[in-house]
């Protein structure tokens, strides 16, 4: 179903608002065969106002039906996705209107008929939506210039926290991990506003010191416990998360220190706060990097010890609850997961960042760019945190409580759906295959692949037992890591990725210390040539796990064929110094492209490389001037950049010219639009996160390659994310 044509058509008729709405209302809702089309824009206060656009005979409207219209709209843009519901006597179906990532609208459909709306008509309507907003906000502009008006800026500013009279409060940022959680809130990091402002005062000095001790044993018994829940849930290597920790809490110059100020009249809290403080201060007039970096250490010591000593027994465990932090480490996810808590909010972190494609990977719920969550959020309350659409529900109603657990049971389903298509082969209904693998980090992901039906591990991250403890793990120790992932794939195939560190994958102190900042140069395979001693032990760790298998190689940030043929070089040599009829010689090397440099020589370093691999993440980080670590920088049109889809489209040619085998292992790939496009653009494999398998090849199997193979030379001259997207979306569904 092709409606562009039809809303083209009305432009060129009028130019006025009102003309406009009318007229794409009722061809909307001709289209779709529905009675009633109705749009709703955001006025400048931000509330949301039914606007001409209204293809029903008005007369004939019930009250009730016009509530349930407003209720919808209301729903999908506070929600920021595609709704449907069956009202008392009409089905409705919304779709929010948004303008990059600002709110304009909603548009909402509604039959007196009671139906079930498909998912191609949820995809039909967010399609149309995506080519009615900006048609909106051009005759908006019009209408304002004739009137004699300055423009108002293009859209409504979206409103970043809502609040209803029942006391709900809606707060909106950037779904980074999908799922929907609920659960009471428990803060990580902000004790330090707290004590400020409690009465807090001493006991008698033994009481006083006898809380310390008391707080003290029972923060170490926690720490042990989750290091043991993480050897468990995750792996071994990650269960020395809290060795700094630990070190520092037996210290006894800080247990004297914080007798001290007990002897001088300050109650447990404030002495172990003023203790830790000093630490702190201490600590920041080191000039090592590594020693620095311990002060997060410090300061999570800090907020553990002081939950214990007030007794709030809030946090002692994060059980099922939601944990709202300021960052995202990788740590915290582990700890977090080990915990068994449901969800995470943060203020800052990207949907890309390592710690959330690591929450990802485990099925945990995240969102990110909450900014506003210190005052609108007690710890306790109830939360939902909605991963998929951005949304943080604070203290929700009954009625939205029901409505998501309503979803948590549809999506359990889905899920259930998606399942029986997990020991399937990745097909189109038109029958074209394409391999379908994994991308993991740690050694329950390569589980959960496993389950899930990968057909081997598309990219394998080695990065995170380098980066979650103190010291880098030995030789043997590696062994027995990447083992881990041949005992799942015994057949492979297995791409490791050599050491990818620096920018997001941060590395404090030591010899080895790499930037935060995700842009300066200094990192990955940069770092590894000035330590060849680690890239050797990596090297030969991976050679002794793989023994007689076969051995693929990803070289990450190639920015020229120079490096890989250095790389080869310290390859060939690490190996050759390993003894043993079974060591490799010649073990498979890929180059990633996930730089703009790679895309430019794609050709040449085809020719270098034994296959490509891109990677989208950092392609449209370093291409499109967005830091993955940052939550406003995740707008959600960035993976339909006509920039990146045409370099990908570079690449897959050069490798196609050059006989090489091109996948792409970046998070675009989840997409089921995107994926279709990059196997009409000839990608050999996509490597996914692990716990979107099924669903992905559920889409895949419903859809034809087919059409977008024919629309592809089309969407590569178009200019623009939206244009892409909605024709993407058209040549998935037709
Ligand atoms: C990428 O950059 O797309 C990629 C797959 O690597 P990472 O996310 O680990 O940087
Ligand atoms: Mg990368």
């Amino acid at each position: 179903m092709n409606v562009t044509m039809d809303l083209l058509h009305i432009v060129e008729q009028a130019h006025s608002l009102p003309r406009i709405l009318d007229a794409a209302a009722c061809v909307i809702a001709e289209r779709l065969c529905v009675d009633v089309c109705l749009v709703f824009l955001l006025d400048e206060h931000g509330d949301l106002v039914r606007s001409a656009g209204d293809s029903s005979d008005a007369s004939g409207r019930s009250e009730r039906a016009d509530a349930e219209a407003a209720s919808i709209a209301a729903q999908v843009t506070a929600e920021r996705r595609v709704a449907t519901v069956r009202g008392e006597r009409t089905s409705l179906l919304a779709s929010p209107m948004l303008l990059r990532d600002s709110m304009v609208g909603a548009l909402v459909l509604q039959s007196v008929v009671r139906r079930d709306f498909s998912a191609e008509d949820m995809g039909t309507l967010a399609t149309i939506c995506a080519q009615l907003v900006g048609i909106i906000e051009n005759a908006r502009i019009i209408d304002a210039l004739d009137r004699g008006e300055r423009p108002l800026p293009q859209a409504a500013p979206r409103p970043l926290s809502t609040e209803s009279e029942d006391g709900e409060r809606i707060l909106s940022g950037v779904g980074a991990s999908p799922g929907v959680a609920i659960g009471p809130a428990v803060f990580r990091g902000a004790y330090r506003l707290d004590l400020s402002a409690r009465d807090l005062p001493a006991g008698e000095s033994t009481t006083e010191r006898a809380r310390v001790r008391t707080a003290i044993e029972k923060t170490r018994n926690d720490l042990s416990r989750i290091q043991v829940a993480a050897a468990r849930e995750i792996d071994e290597e990650h269960a020395l998360i809290f060795a700094s920790h630990l070190l520092l809490l037996n210290d006894p110059m800080l247990l004297e220190n914080i007798d001290q100020k007990i002897g001088r009249g300050l109650s447990a809290p404030l002495a172990i706060d003023s203790a830790l403080d000093e630490f702190e201060t201490r600590l920041r007039l080191v000039p090592d990097a590594y020693i620095r970096e311990r002060i997060d250490d410090v300061d999570d010591l800090r907020s553990r010890l002081l939950d214990h000593v007030l007794d709030s027994g809030s946090r002692a465990r994060f059980g099922a609850g939601i944990v709202l932090t300021s960052r995202t480490p990788p740590s915290l996810v582990i700890e977090l997961k080990a915990e068994g808590a449901q969800g995470l909010v943060t203020a800052s972190g990207g949907a890309t960042s390592h710690g959330v494609l690591l929450a990802r990977a485990m099925g945990i719920p995240v969102v990110t760019g909450i900014a506003d969550m210190l005052p609108s959020v007690r710890p306790g309350d109830w939360l939902i945190v909605d991963g998929t659409t951005g949304v943080v529900v604070v203290r929700p109603s009954k009625d939205t409580l029901a409505r998501y657990e309503e979803e948590g049971r549809r999506a359990k389903r889905a899920r259930t759906e998606h399942a029986k298509f997990r020991d399937i082969l990745a097909r189109t209904s038109d029958g074209v295959r394409v391999t379908l693998h994994a991308n993991v980090g740690v050694a329950s992901d390569l589980t959960i692949a496993r389950e899930n039906g990968a057909e081997g591990i598309g990219l394998y991250r080695t990065e995170f037992p380098f980066i979650v403890r103190d010291s880098f793990p030995t030789r043997a120790e590696q062994v027995r890591i990447y083992s881990k992932a041949y005992e799942l794939f015994p057949d492979g195939p297995i791409y490791f990725r050599i050491l990818d560190l620096g920018g997001d994958k941060f590395v404090a102190g030591g010899s080895i210390a790499t930037a935060r900042s995700a842009f300066h140069g200094y990192r990955s395979i940069r770092v590894l040539f000035d330590h060849p001693d680690v890239l050797r032990d990596q090297v030969q760790a991976l050679a002794l796990a793989a023994a007689d298998r076969p051995l693929r190689i990803l070289i990450p940030m190639v920015t020229s064929i120079e490096e890989i043929r250095r790389i080869r070089a310290i390859i060939g040599q690490a190996l050759a110094s390993l003894d043993g009829p079974r060591v490799q010689r010649a073990p498979e090397i890929g180059a990633m492209v996930e730089v703009p440099a790679a895309v430019e020589l794609a050709a040449d370093i085809a020719k270098e490389a034994d296959f490509l691999s891109i990677g989208t993440n950092d392609l449209i980080q370093y291409t499109l001037v967005v830091d993955r670590e940052d939550s406003r920088m995740t707008p959600m049109g960035d993976p339909y950049h006509p920039a990146i889809l045409r370099m990908i489209a570079r690449v897959a040619a050069a490798g196609r010219a050059a006989g090489k085998a091109v996948g792409v292992c970046g998070e675009i790939a989840v997409r089921s639009d995107v994926a279709l496009a990059l196997m009409a653009l000839g990608v050999d494999s996509l490597s996914v996160v692990p716990t979107a398998i099924p669903e992905l090849k559920q889409a895949l199997a419903a859809a034809r390659l087919e059409p977008m193979r024919r629309a592809m030379a089309g969407i590569l001259t178009l200019s623009d994310a939206r244009s892409v997207a909605a024709a993407l979306r058209e040549a998935q569904y037709a």
